[in-house]
């Protein structure tokens, strides 16, 4: 899936609403130190799902939302949405139909949030199962920073592994496979228990 456009309202340093348009080819980011360039690229991972605050150069996930400057007053929310092209047809069955998929999360200073997929609330469950094998999402390789290919070239073969299976498409299996794998255990457990409540009224 391709990022189509990001819009940005209340994000760290975007106090009012900016929309960037990713054309085809490259697109570059320019501007002075300190201008937000980064601040865009935690805003992507953001609405991807990031949940650790440090990976947003944070302490608290409120850190977000725009604290204020000389000339403009905190905001109580922190809003980003990203639209996607989905010509390639690489969303999950369930987005398969449409042309453009839209992913926007919300968070609101009483630490309110929401997460939404077409303007329609979901679960942040959703939007994570919506990226996994697509090589997009807040941890896969599509976010190459400063470091990071000296870190998977110096990772222990199983990280490496992980980026590889996500490359492969096989994230998804093993991500359903470990919830089939909890709920197996737990089905045990209360068969467990079941067994010692029919032992104890015999
Ligand atoms: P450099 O080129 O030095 O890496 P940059 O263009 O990547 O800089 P960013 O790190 O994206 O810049 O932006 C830093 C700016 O964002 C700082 O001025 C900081 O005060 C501002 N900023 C970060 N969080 C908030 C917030 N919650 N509210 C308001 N401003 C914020």
């Amino acid at each position: 899936m391709k990022i189509k456009r990001v819009e940005i309202q209340g994000f760290k340093s975007f106090v009012d609403r900016v929309a960037l348009d990713f054309e085809s080819g490259i697109t570059a980011i320019l501007g002075p130190n300190g201008c937000g360039k980064s601040n865009i690229v935690d805003a992507i991972r953001w609405a991807m799902g990031e949940q650790n605050a440090k990976n947003l150069r944070g302490r608290a996930m409120e850190d977000v939302i725009f604290g204020g400057s000389e000339s403009r007053k905190p905001l109580g929310m922190a809003e980003v949405s990203m639209i996607f092209a989905n010509e390639d047809g690489q969303a999950p069955a369930a987005y398969r139909q449409y042309a453009e998929i839209m992913v926007t999360r919300r968070l609101f200073r009483n630490g309110d949030s929401e997460y939404l997929i077409n303007k329609t609330p979901c679960r942040l469950l959703d939007i994570s199962e919506l990226f996994m094998d697509t090589g997009v999402g807040a941890r896969a390789y599509s976010i190459i920073e400063q470091g990071k290919i000296g870190m998977i070239l110096n990772a222990k073969p199983e990280d490496r592994r992980f980026l590889i299976e996500e490359a492969a498409g096989v994230t998804k299996y093993k991500s359903r496979k470990k919830a089939a794998l909890r709920k197996i255990e737990a089905t045990r457990q209360n068969l467990l228990r079941l067994g010692d409540i029919v032992a104890e009224v015999r």
